[in-house]
């Protein structure tokens, strides 16, 4: 255990951010110096306050399985390499996690208990990324090449965080892996989803390359499907891994849905972070002077805010559908059980308005088919469904309107018709208990198996999913795989 009276002595306490009038006029992550060097101070505290439970409840809320206790002592003791072996036994990427993950574990922290009796749960996030962000300062990341090969080839086919991590553990335990993107670069949605205020490309480059030593390969702008067909995939390679997400968005079928100036999250996010890194983006979607309208209130509405922010927007308005959550627990309810998708991101702290329990009835353009308001209606919940609130209805402006309402499932055309997958009832790509498709030597792994999810699931379902390979290729295997295939 870390410091026995840690949880009693000291509240929960968080890394100061960037003042908001300084950090939207630069695109750099919110933190300064980034978020590892801003915790520094404050971190070992913080560790200390872990109580090491009996049952951490923690375990049960990461699929990782993170061994959250122990990399909280080991901080607390100032023992910061052999936390980073700790983290790193369980999680690939915690600097991607670091900034990304909506911390189920911390929502699952028994020091989040109602009336704030212990001060708030354990800052377990923030632990993790001052953890790594300092080892690889320290230089003690290094690369971990395979002591043998196995002579197996495999082609993981997206550069996503499922990709990324089936492609590392099964490089590491002997197999040569090519991993193939379509886009220009590697990354997924890490590369060009992500804004640089949330995560630096310079962190997810720096894993790459330690990837690369280690010997996995990367192809990025081939489109497998159309630049390489299923067969010849095949033909070289031992084994596949799907992992293409899931990136059919989900659309609003509302009147004048077909104006100009209405896209989706996905077509905006991409070509503001590529001219936010100094690209020339033809014709390309921007916020500057605009009343932007978000539709949506999970974290790709929350990038696209402050985004919108960065560029100057006029005025930004973040709809959801869902009412605005109570804040508390329900009555009875030990845990903190408040929907991830409506946290409080940085980027709420900097502008916008958000509006909860509302619909959108009609999309109103003028003459030249370009979109310039929104006639909303409240709505209330009855049987589970939303039901429009009579007289409540009302215009506001929108010059650019953002969709981002998530996502149906996987591209199922090219690759995966080609391949001969079988898909489930929810339209994703079918998986036995080993991450087996339908068709022999074919995986899956991430959002195109489990649907849209959380970072942590996918990482977790690209270790479990190179277990699945690694027995394929070999008859068994020593990976580990933390989670079951849903
Ligand atoms: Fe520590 Fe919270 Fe996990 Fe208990 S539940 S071991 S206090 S992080």
């Amino acid at each position: 255990m870390a410091d026995p009276k840690g949880f009693l002595n000291h509240g929960r306490e968080v890394a100061e951010r960037r003042p908001v009038e300084e950090r939207v006029q630069d695109w750099h992550e919110v933190y300064p110096g980034g978020p590892g060097r801003a915790l520094l101070p404050i971190i070992k505290t913080q560790a200390g306050r872990c109580m090491d439970c009996g049952i951490p409840f923690c375990h049960q809320g990461c699929p990782l399985g993170n061994i959250i206790p122990e990399w909280n002592d080991l901080v607390w003791r100032g023992d910061w390499d052999g936390a980073m072996d700790r983290l790193h036994a369980t999680n690939n990427f915690p600097e991607f996690t670091g900034r990304l993950c909506p911390a189920p574990c911390e929502t699952a922290c028994v020091l989040g208990i109602p009336g704030d009796t212990y001060g708030g749960p354990v800052t377990i996030k923030n632990v993790e990324v001052a953890i790594v962000d300092r080892a690889w300062e320290s230089g003690y990341v290094r690369p971990q090449p395979p002591e043998w090969l196995s002579g197996k080839t495999v082609a993981v086919i997206g550069s996503g965080p499922a990709g990324l991590a089936a492609a590392q553990q099964l490089t590491r335990a002997g197999h040569t892996v090519a991993v193939y993107e379509r886009a220009d670069k590697i990354g997924g949605l890490l590369r060009y989803g992500i804004p640089e205020f949330k995560m630096e490309k310079a962190v997810l480059d720096k894993r790459l390359d330690q990837m690369r030593r280690e010997g996995t390969v990367f192809r990025a702008g081939i489109n497998v499907g159309e630049d390489l067909t299923a067969e010849q995939l095949q033909d070289r390679y031992d084994a596949i891994v799907l992992a293409v997400g899931a990136t059919l968005p989900r659309d609003l079928g509302a009147t004048g849905r077909e104006l100009d100036g209405i896209h989706q999250a996905m077509e905006y996010l991409p070509q503001s972070n590529r001219a936010s890194l100094g690209a020339d983006v033809e014709d390309q979607i921007i916020a500057t002077g605009k009343h932007v309208v978000i539709i949506g209130g999970g974290d790709t509405g929350a990038d696209c805010l402050g985004t919108a922010t960065r560029q100057g927007a006029a005025s930004i308005t973040q709809l959801e559908i869902m009412p605005e959550p109570p804040g508390e627990r329900p009555a009875g309810q030990p845990w903190p059980t408040y929907p991830m998708i409506f946290r409080v991101s940085s980027a709420h702290e900097e502008a916008g308005e958000r509006v909860y329990a509302v619909s959108t009835q009609e999309f109103l353009g003028n003459e030249d088919g370009q979109v310039r308001a929104l006639r909303l209606v409240d709505v209330v919940f009855e049987g589970g469904r939303p039901v429009e609130v009579p007289g409540t209805e009302r215009e506001i402006p929108a010059d650019l309107v953002l969709l981002a309402m998530g996502f149906t499932g996987p591209q199922t055309t090219g690759l995966v018709e080609q391949l001969g997958c079988e898909l489930d009832e929810r339209g994703n790509v079918r998986r036995d208990s080993t991450y087996a498709s339908s068709v022999d030597g074919v995986f899956v792994a991430g959002d195109c198996g489990r649907g849209q999810s959380l970072i942590v699931w996918a990482i977790a379902e690209g270790r479990a999913a190179a277990a699945g390979v690694d027995a394929y290729l070999t008859g068994s295997t020593a990976l580990p795989a933390p989670i079951p295939p849903t």
